[in-house]
């Protein structure tokens, strides 16, 4: 069996088509401008697939915020109005996304499904997803914590377990997702219990561009010193964490080369906020099985995954493990269980 995923960011389609387990062709389109960009993207991975004579029974679209939606679940005109109430919520991310999707609807006549962000961390208790604000305006206006990454997290625990011969069941988990975006979740029992991003993807670790935690206070601090809306929303998702602390540059790798003070800085307070975090987790958990990390920092940067192993070591988590996170090939397997 063939899945397709598809994986839409603002400007950009990646493709990766499964057969099984197997990735058999996957590629990447840029630069793409308007709706119309999107829809000839589409246009040219199916003119792709056709040269490479490759089928497919089934496509996955990655769709960022799912709301309140828990599970994986198939396309349908329903489902696509439940997605449009949540695109407020995540407008850069969801509103490609769906017209990505609409499109697919009209071309193609498989079986078509969304996976979320959010879906894993669904399973969140009341305790850790409920912000201490009043109950009539989170619940008016939807706030709560959503988190994101969750097939990143789903899938490198899956793998974890796999390797170290452990029931998933079983285990105290603390997932460390570095990348571009930063997040950890706490994972007991195979389900998320809590994470670190919240209403939106900018709460919790410190970032490439992004803050992670601050004091919300500063922000009316500085809306009363007359920053816009735009403007504080450019400045904490854009020009924040390692690049705003170093000035140096968002990348991990420049930041940890440089000899700047302010690099140096940069990393001892992500190291910091991090290490936080773990203990944390640690302490909700009630004890550490299993302590992962991945994405592009977490998987090859074997400096900063021993620095905090050694930074953590009092806690006695018995396994330390790096995996390579995979979220198309989650995705697909989501879908094949669900045909
Ligand atoms: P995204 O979140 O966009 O998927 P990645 O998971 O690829 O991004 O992570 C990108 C980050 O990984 C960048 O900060 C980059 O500097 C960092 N990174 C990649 N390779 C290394 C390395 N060898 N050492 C340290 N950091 C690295």
């Amino acid at each position: 069996m063939n899945i397709l995923i598809l994986n839409v960011g603002s400007s950009s389609v990646k493709y990766e088509v499964f057969e099984n387990d197997i990735s058999i062709i996957k590629g990447l389109i840029e630069r793409i401008t308007g709706k119309k960009g999107f829809s000839k993207a589409i246009l040219k991975i199916t003119s792709i697939l056709r040269e490479k004579r490759i089928s497919i029974d089934a496509i996955g679209h990655r769709v960022v915020h799912g709301g309140a939606i828990g599970k994986t679940s198939r396309i349908t005109p329903s489902l696509i109005k439940i997605i449009e109430q949540v695109t407020d919520l995540a407008p850069l991310h969801n509103t490609p996304e769906l017209h990505t999707i609409r499109e697919c609807m009209k071309i193609f006549s498989i079986p078509q499904f969304a996976v979320f962000d959010t879906a894993f961390h669904s399973s969140m208790p009341d305790k850790a997803f409920t912000y201490a604000l009043p109950h009539g305006l989170s619940a008016k206006f939807r706030i709560k914590r959503y988190g994101f990454h969750g097939t990143s997290h789903e899938y490198v625990v899956q793998e974890a377990c796999k390797k170290l011969r452990k029931d998933i069941k079983k285990q105290r988990i603390i997932s460390c997702h570095l990348g571009n975006g930063c997040s950890i979740t706490a994972i007991k029992n195979g389900r998320s219990i809590d994470t670190s991003m919240g209403f939106t993807p900018l709460e919790g670790l410190v970032m490439g561009t992004r803050c992670g935690d601050i004091d919300p206070g500063i922000i009316t601090y500085l809306m009363r010193k007359g920053f816009s809306t735009e403007k504080l929303d450019s400045i904490l998702n854009h020009q924040s964490g390692l690049l705003g602390i170093s000035g140096v540059s968002n990348d991990f790798r420049d930041v940890l080369k440089s000899k700047d003070p302010r690099a140096k800085l940069a990393i001892d307070v992500f190291v910091y906020r991090l290490i936080k975090y773990i203990g944390a987790y640690h302490a909700v958990l009630g004890g550490t099985d299993i302590l992962i990390f991945t994405g592009g920092i977490g998987e090859n940067s074997p400096k900063i995954t021993k620095l905090i192993f050694n930074q953590v070591r009092h806690l006695k988590i018995k396994n330390k493990i790096v995996i390579k996170t995979d979220e198309a090939k989650m995705m697909a397997r989501k879908i094949m269980n669900l045909l």
